[in-house]
């Protein structure tokens, strides 16, 4: 197995199961409140519609977005089968989040050769500066893309 495989398969057994402190919503909400409100009153079809499969449905019955293989082509499906007003069309944004490389675990930054995030960035949102330093610039849409594919887990998200 060549090395790039090797990690693909490595990276594929974290699952985007990354910990954060914030849910990370749908990308189409105005008002947070609103899934403690509404969502216990639906069946989570909006988990049912993603073809992705990035919206899981918590405990409390809210939706959130878990980056396990795949990340949001900002595809719309959630916000229109959204019937309790929850998710809106009108509300579309960028996934409510940064997301940074982490220098000291990117195998890269430690000059070893790494190139699995960028290709399944396609917003080429990812410089490698002189081959071995990866950082995001600013034409990052949050899509979760890369996430799943980096090797040691170095990409993180901060959700807003
Ligand atoms: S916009 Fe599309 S890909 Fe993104 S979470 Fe909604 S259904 Fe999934
Ligand atoms: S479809 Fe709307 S109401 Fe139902 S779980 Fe999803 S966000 Fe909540
Ligand atoms: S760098 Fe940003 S735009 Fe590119 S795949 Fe990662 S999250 Fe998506």
């Amino acid at each position: 197995m060549q090395r790039r495989e090797l990690f693909s398969s490595l990276a594929s057994s974290l699952k985007g199961e990354k910990k954060q402190e914030k849910q990370l919503r749908p990308p189409y909400f105005g008002d947070e409140s609103l899934f403690h409100n509404e969502c216990n009153r639906c069946d989570g079809v909006c988990a049912t519609v993603c073809e992705e499969d990035i919206i899981k449905i918590a405990d409390d019955k809210t939706p959130y977005i878990l980056f396990s293989y795949n990340g949001c082509t900002y595809c719309d499906k959630c916000t229109d089968v959204c019937e309790f007003g929850v998710l809106k069309l009108e509300d579309k944004k960028y996934l409510n989040a940064i997301i940074t490389i982490n220098r000291d675990k990117c195998l890269s930054w430690s000059h070893t050769m790494c190139f699995s995030c960028k290709d399944p960035c396609l917003d080429n949102a990812i410089d490698f500066k002189a081959m071995f330093m990866p950082e995001i610039n600013n034409k990052c849409t949050s899509c979760g893309f890369c996430i799943s594919r980096c090797p040691t887990d170095a990409i993180d998200i901060k959700v807003l």
